[in-house]
């Protein structure tokens, strides 16, 4: 059995009980918290002194496109020189399982290094043969992240109605294949990410798509962009809470009221919804309807750093910024907090970006620091002691940086030790990147 005692920490719980514990050590054994008390029995155990710090659940990104990693910094620009959407396609069909590895493990590392434990990775793209799938898997088995990879199917321009529906039904046979393959990769599960769901042929593929990936027990995700498609899938009888729709921007309410009665956790993307203005206010709404709402970094080639930090700073802006708007626009300004409660406080956008994502992933033990919970723990050591006093509005709005966060623990395993990536006595980060880089550069060249 292995047994770490962290101490002397902060410990931001992520619970709604005792949100702060003080003078507290943790202590995990194998996967598991086993208990939060003073005084931890030390012998025998490694021991991470926390003094200082702020000890809280690993954070959990519930939609990232990690193979993207190869084409960092090229679409920094929503006008600029490369077109996300044909860089998409390009890549898609160029990238060898060796390019699908590199960039997985790149932006596993990386956001290892800011503190992400967890990750519903959507694999939109490079998912055309099983060597490739199959590179993704391994990915995460170096990188030890705890991930929920859910396979897409992209459809070419070129494609007819029955080559996408030829490929979108052998991907979920792909998905199949790849369950039972991982069925003892305790951190890893695998599902579907659903085609977009539009009306005519494609919402009939979507239906199959949904239907197909339950008889296999897979979870789900998709884009939801569309208006009205949360109305079409109530109708149906598809909504549930295994699937993890994105952004969500053009829900009605009575959609997210539908959302929230079917226990459907809603992954909003900051950075993408006030940057590409599709509506940053669908966070308030939905939460003002009661869904379960978790963040996320969505794309690595237009976001650096990926840290899942920098995502609850600008969650938190755009909430405030909303709360803020309404009461000036009632001519309530000053704020009377009585007539004027916020929607949102920085406990619950803690938990949009632990717990609410561990039930994204579909884990109900995971995202709080509390005994029987799974061990993914992270160590933010900020350079201010100023911090201690109230970590939660430090984490949320301070944006911690990669270089405070000391330790990352997944699945009782330490990832990050003293500042160091781990998995860096192994693996040349930097090269590996470089070439990644320099295979997508060439890719964009040869179009
Ligand atoms: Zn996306």
């Amino acid at each position: 059995m292995s047994r770490i005692v962290i101490t002397g920490g902060v410990v931001l719980t992520a619970d709604d009980d005792s949100p702060v514990l003080r003078d507290v050590d943790v202590v995990i054994e194998d996967d598991t918290i086993v208990s939060i008390a003073p005084g931890a029995e030390t012998t025998g155990a490694e021991v991470i002194d926390a003094s200082g710090s702020i000890v809280m659940p690993g954070l959990i990104d519930t939609h990232l496109h990690a193979w993207e990693y190869g084409w960092r910094g090229t679409v920094m620009r929503k006008n600029g020189p490369v077109d996300y959407m044909k860089l998409l396609f390009q890549t898609s069909a160029g990238y060898s399982p060796q390019d699908v590895h590199d960039s997985i493990v790149g932006a596993g590392l990386e956001t290892i290094a800011n503190g992400v434990t967890g990750v519903l990775d959507f694999m939109h793209g490079a998912t055309g043969t099983a060597e490739h799938t199959d590179a993704a898997v391994e990915a995460y088995r170096v990188t030890g992240q705890r991930a929920l990879l859910e396979i897409g199917a992209l459809r070419a321009n070129s494609a007819s109605d029955e080559d996408f529906s030829q490929s979108r039904a052998a991907r979920i046979a792909d998905v199949a294949r790849l369950r039972d393959a991982t069925r003892d990769d305790g951190l890893i599960d695998v599902g579907t990410a659903l085609i977009t769901p539009r009306p005519g042929p494609l919402w009939e593929m979507f239906v199959a798509d949904v239907t197909e990936s339950r008889e296999i027990g897979a979870r789900m995700t998709f884009h939801a962009n569309e208006v009205g498609e949360f109305r079409e899938m109530e109708r149906s009888g598809l909504l549930g809470s295994d699937i993890v729709p994105s952004h969500g921007n053009r829900a009605s309410r009575h959609e997210l009221k539908a959302l929230a009665e079917h226990g459907v956790v809603l992954s909003v993307s900051p950075h993408t919804e006030i940057n590409s203005g599709k509506s940053p206010g669908v966070f308030i709404r939905a939460v003002e309807q009661g869904v379960k709402v978790a963040i996320s970094i969505d794309t690595p080639p237009s976001i650096m750093p990926l840290s899942e930090f920098a995502q609850l700073t600008q969650l938190w802006a755009s909430v405030t910024t909303f709360d803020r708007l309404d009461a000036r626009e009632g001519g309530r300004y000053e704020l009377d907090f009585d007539l004027d409660p916020q929607s949102f406080t920085l406990e619950d956008a803690v938990q949009a970006a632990t717990v609410n994502g561990a039930v994204a992933l579909g884990y109900d033990n995971l995202g709080r620091i509390a005994p029987g919970q799974l061990a993914d723990v992270i160590v933010v050591r900020p350079t201010d002691a100023i911090a201690l006093r109230d970590p939660a509005a430090y984490v949320v709005r301070a944006t911690p940086h990669a270089s405070e966060v000391s330790e990352v623990i997944i699945g009782g395993t330490v990832r990050k030790r003293g500042g160091r990536l781990v998995a860096a006595d192994s693996i040349d980060i930097p090269a590996m990147n470089a070439r990644s880089q320099e295979r997508v550069l060439a890719m964009i060249e040869d179009r």
